[in-house]
């Protein structure tokens, strides 16, 4: 590892939903997983700054979120089974989200 490697100096192919979170680097299945790992209040109605903020990956393992074995963060990650079932059936094909998002 390099002393001096960051999390946004990662590159790697983004198709579909897939996406990198801009502020922690880290990669995200799906628009789902990336909202998922946002948290803390909006700011704006009162005038206040926003706090929000990205999960630390302690809090998204606590939420039950995992990184699928391309290393993308997921919601719920899939039984092994249910994984290899998938990717045999739908290569790249996230179920019902539209082809051009
Ligand atoms: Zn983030």
């Amino acid at each position: 590892m390099e002393p001096n490697a960051r999390p946004v100096a990662v590159r790697r192919h983004l198709t579909g939903d897939r996406n990198q979170c801009p502020s922690c680097g880290e990669f995200f299945n799906s628009t789902a997983a990336f909202d998922a790992h946002r948290t803390g209040p909006f700011g704006g109605a009162h005038g206040e700054p926003s706090r929000r903020r990205c999960l630390t990956v302690v809090e998204m393992r606590a939420k039950g979120m995992a990184l699928n074995r391309a290393g993308f963060w997921v919601k719920h990650p899939l039984p092994d089974a249910g994984i290899a079932a998938r990717v045999h059936s739908r290569p790249n094909a996230p179920a019902a989200l539209p082809s051009d998002a």
